[in-house]
């Protein structure tokens, strides 16, 4: 069981913000932003490379719920940024496909070297 299987299941504390039949969104533990929740599919898929046809509800359901929790926190006229990462490039350490809604600040450049 993933560390997010985990916490969808109320098994690890984790302070849940939005939860369905088909994701789960929490607040990240370190976050990078004033805004920064993760949205994870229930099933656990493990990279965006595991991704197939039948995951598509659940993953355009990231984004539905992306759009309502950034309404909720109020960045979404501000502005905000979605982010998948995927593998040890990518910068994944956990290996239940994710999605991070960060907002709430200027976030700069996309991408920032080590
Ligand atoms: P990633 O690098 O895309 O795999 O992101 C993993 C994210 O999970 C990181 O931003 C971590 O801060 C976050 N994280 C790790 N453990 C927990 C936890 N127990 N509760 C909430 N977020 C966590």
């Amino acid at each position: 069981m993933t560390l997010f299987a985990k916490i969808i299941a109320g098994e690890i504390p984790a302070q849940i913000v939005y939860q369905d039949e088909l994701v789960t969104a929490f607040r990240d533990i370190a976050p990078q932003a004033p805004t920064h929740i993760l949205i994870v599919p229930n099933k656990a898929i493990a990279t965006v490379n595991d991704v197939t046809a039948t995951d598509e509800p659940a993953l355009g359901r990231l984004f539905t719920v992306a759009q309502k929790l950034a309404a909720q926190e109020g960045i979404a006229e501000g502005g905000y940024r979605l982010i998948v990462n995927c593998n040890r490039d990518g910068g994944q350490e956990v290996f239940h496909l994710h999605m991070h809604l960060l907002g709430g600040r200027r976030l700069g450049a996309m991408l920032r070297g080590e």
